[in-house]
């Protein structure tokens, strides 16, 4: 069968306009970022060796994944500044868990920074402890290293703090290679990765405002759980919209929407509700580590309202079962309680959804507990 040129072209065409007209309509919004480049003669770690050619090469890439939401990162300087407090970053270092943030801020004085916009300091190398940070108690300033935390960096690392930057977390609900992908199996280290549509809603929102995100405390109409969804779902049909939400409630609604990567004009099912609402609750629960008596804040100890959590990550081909396969991505709460699980179960080399369900509810998980105590 033979079709005139014509026509195919008019399918090309018309198939490629489809695809992008929704970026398409997009306003380009640009927005001005300093860079800040540490240097020191103290700490090499916080003397930067990019040049100002690597470093707006490393933009270009970054700007490769922020067009997908039509924003462009513009280097308003590089700036070298010494770094204030190197001593301060090299005791935080020891420890770093809950100190580097702080101890980064330290050393960058206020004077140098971008009043009121974007800043991206720049430093050589956090070592393990990271690739980069956003601080958003801090000016909003964002961090990133010459070095990532395996001796490689990718801007991909630098664009997932400038998309927190813009009020993005961690993803809940996406899968894949997410830029906000916090960890996981799905995680690779491509240079540019996808975002959503809700998130690039969201992004853009704050994009429009010119500066850093910056969380705004807004007090929960309700504590109790099923309460909160009658405000969210006024009309009873088990899913929300933004518009049948009281007026007085939307701005805490929409910020709840935000905090799982939800746009305010998407909707929001009761299932998808109650697994926010479950990690939310974990959260909130800081507990002690297993076999520590003492006062010690510990790591997050997770119960069984992960589990929907770990499946959604783990549970690559959707079948309700984790083969040790598909747990074995080094870091990971299910990789390194995998073998205790199973040979609490069955042993059979798989866990279920009630194995794990099962486990958790007996004794709660925390990440790195099983390392510690030297197995
Ligand atoms: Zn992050």
């Amino acid at each position: 069968m033979k079709y005139p040129i014509s026509t195919l072209l008019f399918v090309l065409t018309g198939f490629s306009m489809l695809w992008s007209a929704d970026q398409a309509t997009l306003e380009t919004i640009t927005l001005p970022i300093r860079v800040l480049r540490l240097q020191s003669d103290a700490d090499e770690r916080l003397h930067c060796s990019m040049s100002d050619e690597e470093i707006r090469e490393q933009f270009v890439t970054v700007n490769q994944t922020w067009d997908q939401a039509k924003i462009v990162w513009e280097i308003e300087s590089i700036v070298d500044i010494e770094a204030a407090k190197p001593k301060a970053f090299a005791e935080a270092m020891k420890n770093p868990r809950g100190r580097l943030a702080n101890a980064l801020a330290s050393n960058v004085s206020k004077k140098y920074l971008l009043k009121g916009g974007f800043n991206a300091v720049f430093a050589e190398d956090y070592e393990k402890s990271m690739g980069g940070v956003f601080i958003p108690q801090q000016q909003g300033l964002v961090f990133y290293a010459k070095k990532g935390p395996k001796g490689i960096q990718t801007p991909a690392v630098l664009a997932h703090e400038l998309g927190h930057a813009l009020g993005l977390p961690h993803t809940i609900f996406e899968k894949g290679n997410n830029l906000m992908m916090g960890s996981g199996p799905e995680r690779v280290p491509t240079p540019t990765k996808p975002i959503t549509a809700s998130q690039i809603k969201i992004a853009r929102a704050i994009a429009k405002t010119e500066k850093p995100f910056s969380p705004k405390q807004i007090r929960t109409p309700s504590n109790d759980s099923e309460k909160l969804w009658k405000l969210f779902d006024v009309n009873g049909d088990g899913v929300m919209t933004i518009s049948e939400v009281a007026k007085r409630h939307q701005p805490f609604v929409v910020d709840f929407l935000r905090k799982a990567s939800r746009a305010p004009d998407d909707i929001l099912t009761r299932k998808d509700y109650d697994f926010i609402q479950g990690l939310q609750r974990q959260g909130q629960q800081p507990q002690r580590r297993p076999g520590q008596g003492g006062g010690q804040p510990a790591g997050r100890a997770w119960g069984p309202q992960i589990v929907p959590l770990i499946f959604s990550r783990f549970d690559k081909d959707g079948n309700d079962i984790i083969t040790r396969e598909e747990a074995s991505n080094p870091g990971s709460l299910v990789n390194e309680y995998f073998d205790k699980w199973d040979n609490e179960t069955d042993q059979n080399g798989q866990l279920t959804k009630d194995e794990i369900t099962e486990r958790l509810t007996a004794e709660p998980a925390v990440q790195g507990a099983l390392r510690r105590q030297g197995r």
